[in-house]
């Protein structure tokens, strides 16, 4: 009998590996600036002709290859930058499969010069097809220059597939945004036949988007900031008016490397709710800096899909420290041009490690308690004296009793401090709570705003700082069906921490001795009620997600109500501590919790 399987030949298997890691010439693109950052590049250009079916070529000034490395470095599997499988999950350069130049050898004409520092004459190679042509010493500077010739000169099949250049010229263009984005400290040129597109100078991230999305980018980016012990957040968003119908400036980065992710791009958009036009997308610009055992980038040839270890966690926090960034840029869109001030969110960690946040609310602070007692507690609030809120009153007719520097001590927290000020604050209809600003009316929706407070306070209080609660005189003693009990058990640990003292939790029966501060007897059984509903809806995938759900829900269902009549104290004490909180524009269900009036705005009603 006749052997039927045979072993391809080498250039034959290394065109069908091309295939995988070059599907276009942008893909050739990417591989050759990746390459020359990993060598340490601190300038690179890249030149294309013809939208890259003549020329691809880069030019770098990194550390370039001997001799022998430069052979070794067209095999298949050829890579510096591993030795053992382990290596795969710890790598922090691009490449890792060492296949890229093998494979864009088997099928281009492509022409390399290279040299090292310490050598004095560099390496010329030409290899066609995967074949050896020539290779020589010449007189070349310290780096690395590739050109790739002829794209799938010898596979016409796909070379008839290449699209029109504009389409191809785009991808390119492409490419080299998501490497150029990623690094600023590489200075980065780019030619299409002869003329320059884009000539980038070495600079900062926010330089690098400007330069190449345009000058007028830059009043559009809103800072974003999280460090956490999953992920460390920067980068940018842009401003909710500035979303466009085209989808476009989205880019998330992780590790230096441009990635696609549709969970997370849902989470910014999430982020965004009730803030955007229909249908308009948001631009971003985020780099993440994940552990790198903790991410999978290997899934995908062209490495721009990854799979991370904590997804959900993740999710939970790209989408808060968005929204952070977007409550703090609309506070400062009202009335003050100070910087942002970011605080770290709330705490999410694996092993609750966490360090205690910037703002540390009272937690024995009740907003309804009488007058002298809620003034004391409110000055052991320990709160920066540059709270957003400050800024957002500056401009009130007595402000000298509070803006002027040297009158702001930690004591006085409030900003309505005298008789005067008081004036300016009323309820109306039992819903609102109407005060003045420098700019025009502030209009709060007391039970969002109450809801918003409550919900930060509780979600600290579940995963960063327990609160301490109310004892009851008689335990409190109700009937649940058991697997509602259930839930509750599940939940107990996270209660706990929001004041609920449990003395029975079992069968059927809950008993309880405490209670948070704020919760009334007669509310509780509504409110677990609610807890059990919204987390039979929806069972949360995460121990941060479920915090995140409970503190919303418990929020709701603890905030005064709309038609309950306020005092005096309570109406400021409710915007006080709306303004003091980390995303005040919005109910944790993204609802507004507050308007405001602009003295134009109202000028346009008298026209
Ligand atoms: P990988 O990047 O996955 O290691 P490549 O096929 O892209 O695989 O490159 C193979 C090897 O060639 C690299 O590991 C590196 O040692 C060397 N190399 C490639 N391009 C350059 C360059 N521009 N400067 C210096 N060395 C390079
Ligand atoms: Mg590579």
């Amino acid at each position: 009998m006749n052997n039927v399987i045979k072993l391809l030949p080498d250039h034959v298997a290394n065109q069908i590996a091309a295939g995988e890691v070059v599907q276009r010439p942008a893909s050739v693109v990417k591989e050759l600036l990746e390459n020359a950052i990993d060598a340490g590049a601190t300038k690179v250009t890249l030149n294309i002709d013809q939208a890259g079916k003549a020329l691809i070529q880069v030019i770098d000034n990194g550390k370039g290859m001997s001799m022998m490395d430069a052979r070794m470095a067209f095999e298949r599997h050829a890579t510096s930058k591993i030795a053992s499988a382990d290596d795969l999950f710890k790598l922090h350069t691009k490449g890792f499969r060492g296949e890229a130049l093998a494979s864009v050898a088997a099928i281009a004409q492509v022409t390399l010069k290279t040299k090292t520092a310490t050598d004095d004459l560099g390496t010329q190679l030409l290899i066609e097809g995967s074949k050896v042509i020539q290779q020589e010493p010449v007189v070349t500077p310290e780096g690395t220059m590739i050109s790739v010739r002829n794209l799938f000169y010898n596979v016409p099949a796909r070379r008839k597939f290449l699209k029109s250049d504009q389409v191809e010229l785009r991808n390119i263009t492409n490419e080299f945004h998501r490497v150029a984005m990623v690094h600023p400290q590489v200075a980065m040129v780019y030619k299409h036949n002869d003329s320059e597109l884009f000539n980038l100078p070495i600079s900062n991230y926010r330089q690098r988007i400007v330069n190449i999305m345009g000058s007028k980018t830059n009043e559009q980016l809103v800072p974003l900031e999280e460090q956490t012990d999953l992920v460390t957040i920067t980068g940018f968003i842009g401003k909710p008016e500035y979303a466009r119908k085209t989808k476009g400036s989205q880019f998330f980065f992780v590790n230096d490397r441009f990635i696609k992710h549709p969970y997370l791009h849902h989470a910014v958009t999430v982020a965004y709710e009730g803030l955007l036009k229909d249908k308009s997308n948001p631009s971003y610009f985020i780099y993440l800096k994940v552990p790198t055992d903790s991410v999978d980038i290997n899934i995908h040839p062209t490495k721009t899909e990854v799979k991370f270890d904590n997804e959900h966690d993740l999710y939970a926090i790209v989408r808060a420290s968005v929204k952070h960034a977007l409550g703090q840029f609309s506070l400062n869109a009202i009335d003050f041009n100070k910087e942002p001030q970011y605080e770290v969110p709330y705490e999410v960690t694996k092993n609750n490690n966490t360090t205690s946040p910037r703002i540390d609310v009272n937690p024995d602070f009740n907003p309804f308690e009488n007058d002298t007692k809620s003034r004391q507690t409110i000055s052991n609030y320990s709160k920066p004296s540059s709270q957003p809120w400050e800024a957002l009153y500056s401009g009130l007719e007595t402000e000298s009793t509070f803006v002027d520097e040297t009158m702001v001590d930690a004591t006085q927290e409030s900003i309505f401090t005298s008789e005067e000020n008081s004036k300016n604050i009323f309820q109306l209809q039992r819903k609102f709570i109407v005060s003045t600003l420098q700019s025009g009316l502030l209009v709060v929706h007391q039970h969002r705003a109450h809801e918003r407070i409550l919900y930060e306070r509780l979600l600290k209080e579940i995963t960063v700082q327990p609160a301490t609660s109310q004892q009851l005189l008689f335990p409190l003693r109700f009937n649940l069906p058991v697997e509602e009990i259930s839930i509750l058990t599940e939940l107990q640990e996270q209660l706990e921490h929001t004041g609920f003292i449990f003395k029975t939790l079992e069968q059927n029966v809950v008993e309880l001795e405490g209670l948070p501060i704020q919760l009334k007897e007669s509310d509780v059984a509504t409110v677990f009620e609610a807890v059990i509903k919204d987390h039979q809806l929806e069972t949360p995938a995460s121990d941060f997600s479920q915090a995140n759900m409970l503190a919303a829900t418990l929020a709701k269902s603890m905030a005064i109500k709309t038609g309950t009549a306020l005092t005096q104290i309570e109406l400021e004490q409710i915007v006080d501590e709306l303004f003091a909180c980390k995303e005040p524009n919005t109910t944790p269900h993204h609802k507004k919790t507050f308007v405001n009036i602009t003295g134009d705005h109202l000028n346009t009603k008298f026209d």
